[in-house]
């Protein structure tokens, strides 16, 4: 004998809409392909949503009734309507059954991994990030049933998921290493089922400047300058572990020449004071020379020719 509708739904036929949904959303959430992936579920599955696209309009439940009376008067001869009653009640007990051991498993969210570049002085002071993240969560509007209405949920598109972005702000401790791995518990991608969220992992990178060497505590620093600078003198910024620091370049400065920079080196976390950085001056000889500035160091060549000859006159 054919399954009714309401047989399907496990209904009375003489149900409420309410109950009919009720009963349907309670059904579809078993069968749901995405928690029970058996053939037989797909199949009643398939079978809840047609019963439902029909109780659950007014229209259609009207003819499928009275439809169903025609029936029931032209087999009356042939089924015991006591044998019926009894099918009924079997349909109804083994899916109390199912109902007590659903096949929902609970599964963990993924994890995120997220990669953040900080300075040595964050580094050193700690600091703080916001990383921005993507992740699905249920849709709320359909509840991950993907149907709302009994028809595709317009909210998800039939997901069952939307795509979440969240704005975290991220404590990074002082002191960590390069390539240090945070833990966020939770904020990673949601659970289904019931399972836990995912973590979020903050990879942090420290920013290296290739200029600075770095042995224990002090810094060592190449400082290229101009011939006139190093004769003449001026400012130069130079950088440190700390942000810029200026230097004081005097007159006649010889290449070579090391300035020190104190207490922008390395710092010490136990004794919590910083070492210093060293500044070797190298005179850059620049690669092209107009013919004014040729003519300028002729010049110069001449001056200083003149002034050993009229020493060596004197
Ligand atoms: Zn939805």
């Amino acid at each position: 004998m054919l399954k009714s509708y309401y047989d399907i739904l496990n209904v009375a036929p003489d149900a409420t809409k309410e109950e009919i949904k009720n009963q349907f959303k309670k059904l579809a959430k078993m069968y749901h392909p995405d928690v029970n992936s058996s053939i037989e579920a797909e199949t009643t599955f398939k079978e809840i949503n047609k019963a439902a696209q029909v109780l659950l309009d007014d229209i259609k439940r009207k003819s499928y009734d009275s439809l169903r009376t025609i029936n029931k008067t032209s087999f009356k001869t042939y089924t015991n309507p006591r044998k019926s009653e009894y099918c009924f009640q079997d349909l109804f007990k083994k899916s109390k059954k199912e109902e007590k051991k659903p096949e929902i498993k609970p599964i963990k969210g993924e994890d995120i991994t997220i990669n953040v570049e900080i300075d040595y002085t964050e580094a050193i002071l700690g600091t703080q990030r916001s990383v921005n993240i993507a992740r699905c969560t249920l849709c709320p509007k359909c509840s991950g049933y993907k149907f709302a209405n009994n028809q595709k949920c317009p909210y998800c598109n039939g997901l069952g998921e939307k795509t979440e972005n969240k704005k975290i702000t991220v404590k990074i401790p002082k002191g960590l290493k390069n390539g240090a791995k945070l833990r966020i518990k939770g904020e990673g991608q949601y659970g289904k089922n019931g399972g836990e969220n995912g973590n979020l992992y903050i990879i942090v990178n420290i920013e290296k400047n290739d200029d600075l060497i770095i042995k224990d505590e002090i810094v060592y620093y190449n400082a290229q300058i101009s011939p006139y600078t190093a004769i003449l003198g001026g400012n130069i910024q130079v950088p440190t572990l700390w942000g810029e620091a200026t230097i004081k370049i005097p007159p006649l400065t010889k290449a070579n020449q090391s300035f020190k920079l104190i207490d922008v080196g390395v710092l010490n976390q136990k004794t919590n004071k910083k070492g210093d950085q060293i500044v070797k001056i190298i005179i850059q000889i620049p690669s092209e020379i107009t013919s004014q500035e040729m003519l300028l160091y002729e010049k110069l060549r001449d001056l200083n020719l003149k002034k050993t000859n009229a020493k060596s006159i004197y």
